[in-house]
């Protein structure tokens, strides 16, 4: 059996450090356990174009293992090509880089390792919605600068509480959003998700649900995005939807780059429509150097907390998404059951109702 594996390069990191097991170089430590089997297992983060090792061994893989890090994109026109793949396992959170219609169409599989790195992410998202409020950045960058200008920075900085924070999506990580967010004291916690949160975890984080999504950002000082991408989110966040926010709020977006789109939110932090934007996910991965996202500030010279695709790849992350990668895999080559949580696209069908109303 062929199993091809896309991961990033983790260059000299991922030789010094062999936790970075989401890298080229580590290979989730899947290798030694194929082999044995007598299973080929193919590893590379070479991604992009006709050429590319992952377009050229698709053709007769029968696995393939994918991370949302550094997307090997399984588009319609792949799936015709892929005669042999029968799998599809996204370690980590997140397959919309698999064509998941597709997937349908040619009766392959797609699963995730649910939950693996939630916790990552919420805490990233936290952390991105006080270094955005309390203006971070600049000021940590005035230091470095050798500068001491408090009023600079203190003039477009706030506190947590008391303000109105929304989430757009209330599943995994955005309800551990909501539940971390609670000590802050906000004047109100809201959420905007097609499927209500069940009553007794509403009442826990005491959160509203609010089912017009302008109503709902027009409500917000504070948004954070956590929805899959998918048909009914890509784009979700553009100019239209933008003039709905109140004015000078935040938004961190740790879901997916191109449920934003890119130039409408440039433009709605350059004008002050918007004070802050964080996150790290991005419309394409790797971003080119040139991305508006790198650069982009606010009318006062702050406002971007932008990094790489790293919030669900710490260390400790990595440990559980590989050792899901694993379960899965292993489940896979002797025919058992899958955990049902995992299960994105199941036998010819979604088995999730997490990527959009059908
Ligand atoms: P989840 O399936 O537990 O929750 C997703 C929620 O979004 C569900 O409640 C669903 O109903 C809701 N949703 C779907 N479409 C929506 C829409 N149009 N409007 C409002 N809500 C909608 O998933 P999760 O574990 O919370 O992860 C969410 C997403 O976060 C993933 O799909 C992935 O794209 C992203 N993610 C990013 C990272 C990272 O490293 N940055 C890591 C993990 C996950």
């Amino acid at each position: 059996m062929k199993v091809l594996c896309i991961l990033y390069s983790g260059g000299n990191a991922a030789k010094e450090e062999p936790r970075l097991l989401g890298t080229i170089e580590n290979e989730l430590g899947l290798r030694e356990y194929l082999e044995a089997q007598g299973h080929e297992f193919l590893v590379s983060d070479d991604k992009e174009g006709a050429d590319s090792f992952f377009q050229k061994h698709i053709v007769d893989a029968e696995v393939l293992i994918t991370t949302p890090f550094h997307p090997g994109y399984l588009t319609a026109d792949l799936f015709k090509k892929a005669k042999n793949l029968k799998i599809c396992i996204t370690a980590g959170v997140g397959s919309d880089h698999i064509d998941l219609n597709a997937a349908i169409e040619h009766g392959v599989e797609v699963l995730e390792v649910s939950g693996s790195n939630v916790v990552s992410v919420a805490e990233h998202v936290v952390m991105n919605i006080l270094l955005l409020v309390r203006n971070f950045v600049p000021a940590h960058e005035m230091i470095e600068r050798g500068d001491w200008q408090v009023s600079e920075v203190a003039r477009n900085a706030f506190d947590v509480e008391g303000k109105v924070i929304g989430t757009i999506g209330a599943g995994r990580i955005g309800y551990r959003v909501l539940q971390r967010l609670v000590p802050f004291n906000p004047k109100e916690l809201i959420y905007y998700d097609y499927a209500a949160l069940p009553e007794e975890a509403a009442k826990a984080v005491n959160a509203r649900r609010v089912e017009d999504l302008k109503e709902f950002v027009s409500q917000c000082d504070i948004i954070t995005v956590n929805a899959p991408l998918h048909e009914g989110t890509r784009n979700l966040i553009n100019a239209e939807l933008l003039s709905h926010f109140k004015k000078g709020a935040w938004l961190v977006n740790t879901a997916r780059g191109a449920i934003c789109d890119k130039d409408a939110v440039a433009a709605a932090l350059k004008s002050g429509q918007l004070r802050g934007y964080a996150g790290d996910v991005w419309d394409q991965q790797p971003a080119p150097r040139d991305h508006v996202w790198r650069t982009m500030k606010n009318p006062l010279g702050g406002g971007n907390g932008m990094v790489p695709h790293y919030s669900g790849t710490t260390l400790d992350a990595q440990a559980r998404y590989a050792k899901g990668t694993f379960d899965i895999l292993d489940n896979y080559l002797k025919g058992k059951e899958q955990e049902p949580q995992n299960v994105i696209i199941g036998k010819g069908s979604y088995a999730t109702k997490a990527y959009g109303q059908r």
